[in-house]
């Protein structure tokens, strides 16, 4: 086990290990696709959870742009809207400083565009 947070170098914190069992919309992830992620990493408590929001934000990101995609399920764009909404106040959170983070893993500019993006295709979607 390192003794350094991978992401933000912490040294000292309890470090964990983020699971990637299921994506977002419950699909296991695919372990054959070059990912980054597939090395083991392991981080302090707020990149773990800076981490966690990440993967949510990349299976949405992919499911916004690939046809035949789980957001066309019902309540699966709500879900995710939903979802983007709270890592958009918990980003905003940890810049303010009033929550701990480090900000090593999400940029903030992404998290908002496709949370607009989203909110929009909810907006058009509505009768
Ligand atoms: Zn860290």
């Amino acid at each position: 086990m390192p003794s350094a947070c991978d992401a933000c170098g912490a040294i000292g914190s309890p470090l964990a290990k983020v699971s990637l069992g299921h994506d977002f919309f419950g699909r296991v992830y695919d372990r054959l696709t070059p990912s980054s992620d597939r090395s083991p990493a392991w981080y302090c408590p707020p990149c773990s959870e800076e981490k966690a929001m990440q993967l949510d934000l990349r299976a949405i990101r992919e499911a916004a742009q690939g046809p035949d995609t789980p957001l066309g399920r019902p309540g699966e764009l709500e879900r995710a809207v939903a979802r983007l909404r709270e890592v958009a106040a918990r980003l905003r959170a940890g810049f303010d400083g009033t929550t701990p983070f480090h900000g090593k893993l999400l940029a903030r500019g992404d998290v908002e565009a496709t949370l607009g993006e989203l909110e929009e295709r909810a907006a058009g979607a509505a009768p």
